[in-house]
C-alpha cells in the first residue's frame, strides 16, 4: 500500500520539502520556503511531473508559519485531501553525536538529545529542531523521524575518527570526528552501485562539492573516512567555511586582534573559504568568472580549493587501498566541468583519466575509455534517503 511521507531539510532561514509516495519513491510535490522571518519570504513548489513552478512572496514569521504554508499548498494541490494522509515526516538532523548511529523515531527524549547536541552543531541542530517542533504542532498525527548527517559515518574505524588529544576529551566530551553529509554519500554509493554493480564500486570516493563540501571514502558500502570532523567546518575549502587550518592560528588571531571565540567561529564559518580567499564570492561560478577576467585572488582561491580536494582523494586511496570509482556530486560536483577537470588532471597516477567531451556534457560516466577508475557525475538526493528511512521506521 502506498504511503505518503514528507522529507524535510530545515535551515536557519529556509525549509526544503518533498512529499513522496512510498515505497514507489514517486515525488508528488517538492518545494522551498526561503527567507523565513522576512517580510518578503519566497515560497516555491512544483507538482511532480509538471514543469511549472508556483511562486509566491509574502511575510513568513517563523518555521511554524513556513510549515503551515507547505501544508496549505499540499491540501490546495489536491494531492492530499486530509493532513492525516501524511503518516511520516523525516527530518534531516545535522548531529547525532554518540547517541545515534541510525535514524530514529522522534520522542521527547530524542528531541532533548538533538537539543543537547546543538553545542556540537550550533548552526544546524537548533534549526532542525525548529522544523521538528513546527510539524509536531501542525501535523500531530504524523510520526516524526530524525535522519542524521552523522549516522552513515558511524562505521569509521577508531583510527580514523579519533583526534590525538587527551583521551578524556573523547570519553567525557565526545570530541572526535563524526562526519556529515551522510545521506548524500550513502545515496551516491547506492546509485553508483545500482549502475555499475558492487564489484565496480568496492573502493569508492564520493566528493560532495556544494556550498558545504565533504569527501568520503567508502569501502564495500561503508564509510571508512570522511573530511568533515567534530563539526561541519573541517576538511575541504568551502563557499564560506575555511576547512582545515592549523589550530594554533586561532589563539594567535584571538590574541593579536583581541577577538573572542565567537568572532573567530564566525570568521571561520562565514568569512573564509572561497569567499575569504578571493574576496569575490562564495559561489564557484563567480570565482571562475573573475579568474577568467584576470583576477589573481580568484585564481588563488580556486587553486587552493582544487588542491585540497586532490589531497583528500590521494590520502583516501590509502584508506581504501586503491580506488575503483570517483564520484562528483552536489552543486559544484554536478555542474562544474572545469572544477572536475582540474581535480582529475593530477590524478593520472591513480589511474584516473576523464573524457573531456563527456565531462563537458555532464554525462553520468565521464572517464576516458582507457581510465582504470570509473569517474561519475551523480546528482545527489538526500531527501530520498530521508524518505526511505522514515518509511522503514513508521511505515
Ligand atoms: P548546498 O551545499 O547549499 O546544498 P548546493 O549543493 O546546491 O548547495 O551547491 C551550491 C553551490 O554549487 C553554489 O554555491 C555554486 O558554487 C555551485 N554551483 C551550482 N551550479 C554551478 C555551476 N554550473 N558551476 C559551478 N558551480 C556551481
Amino acid at each position: 500500500m502506498s504511503q505518503k511521507i514528507l522529507a524535510i531539510n530545515a535551515g536557519s532561514s529556509s525549509l526544503k520539502f518533498k512529499l513522496y509516495d512510498m515505497p514507489e519513491e514517486v515525488v508528488l510535490v517538492s518545494g522551498l520556503v526561503d527567507r523565513i522571518s522576512h517580510e518578503d519570504a519566497v515560497f516555491t513548489y512544483k507538482i511532480g511531473g509538471h514543469d511549472d513552478k508556483h511562486e509566491t512572496v509574502q511575510p513568513v514569521k517563523d518555521h511554524t508559519a513556513a510549515v503551515q504554508l507547505v501544508i496549505d499548498a499540499l491540501l490546495g494541490s489536491g494531492l492530499i485531501k486530509d493532513k492525516s494522509e501524511i503518516i511520516g515526516v523525516g527530518h534531516r538532523v545535522s548531529h547525532g553525536g554518540r547517541y545515534y548511529t541510525k535514524s530514529v523515531e522522534i520522542d521527547d527524549d530524542v528531541a532533548e538529545k538533538i537539543d543537547e547536541l546543538s553545542v556540537l552543531s550550533p548552526l544546524h541542530n537548533p534549526v532542525n529542531l525548529l522544523g521538528i517542533q513546527a510539524f509536531e504542532k501542525l501535523l500531530p498525527d504524523a510520526k516524526e523521524v530524525a535522519v542524521f548527517d552523522t549516522s552513515f559515518h558511524s562505521t569509521m574505524p577508531r583510527k580514523a575518527f579519533m583526534y590525538a588529544l587527551p583521551y578524556k576529551y573523547y570519553t567525557e566530551d565526545g570530541v572526535r570526528r563524526y562526519g556529515f553529509h551522510g545521506q548524500s554519500h550513502q545515496y551516491i554509493y547506492g546509485e553508483a552501485t545500482r549502475l555499475l554493480g558492487e564489484q565496480a564500486t568496492s573502493k569508492l570516493i564520493s566528493c560532495h562539492l556544494g556550498n558545504g563540501a565533504s569527501i568520503c571514502a567508502i569501502k564495500d558500502g561503508k564509510s571508512v573516512n570522511t573530511s568533515m570532523g567534530f563539526t561541519p567546518l573541517a576538511g575541504l575549502v568551502m563557499g564560506t567555511r575555511s576547512g582545515d587550518v592549523d589550530p594554533e592560528v586561532l589563539p594567535f588571531l584571538e590574541e593579536k586582534h583581541h577577538l573572542n571565540s565567537e568572532d573567530v567561529r564566525s570568521m571561520l564559518n562565514h568569512d573564509s573559504g572561497l569567499k575569504g580567499l578571493s574576496d569575490v564570492s562564495n559561489d564557484v561560478r563567480d570565482v571562475l568568472d573573475a579568474e577568467s577576467q584576470g583576477n589573481d585572488r580568484a585564481k588563488l582561491a580556486l587553486e587552493v580549493y582544487v588542491h585540497q580536494i586532490q589531497e583528500y582523494i590521494g590520502s583516501y586511496t590509502t584508506d581504501l587501498e586503491g580506488l575503483t570509482t570517483l564520484v562528483f556530486t552536489a552543486g559544484v560536483g554536478e555542474h562544474s566541468a572545469p572544477i572536475r577537470q582540474r581535480v582529475c588532471e593530477r590524478l593520472g597516477y591513480l589511474g584516473v583519466k576523464i573524457d573531456d567531451a563527456k565531462n563537458q556534457a555532464n554525462e553520468v560516466e565521464i572517464e576516458a575509455d582507457d581510465s582504470r577508475v570509473k569517474v561519475m557525475v551523480i546528482p545527489t538526493d538526500e531527501e530520498l534517503i530521508i524518505a526511505r528511512d522514515t518509511q522503514k521506521i513508521v511505515g
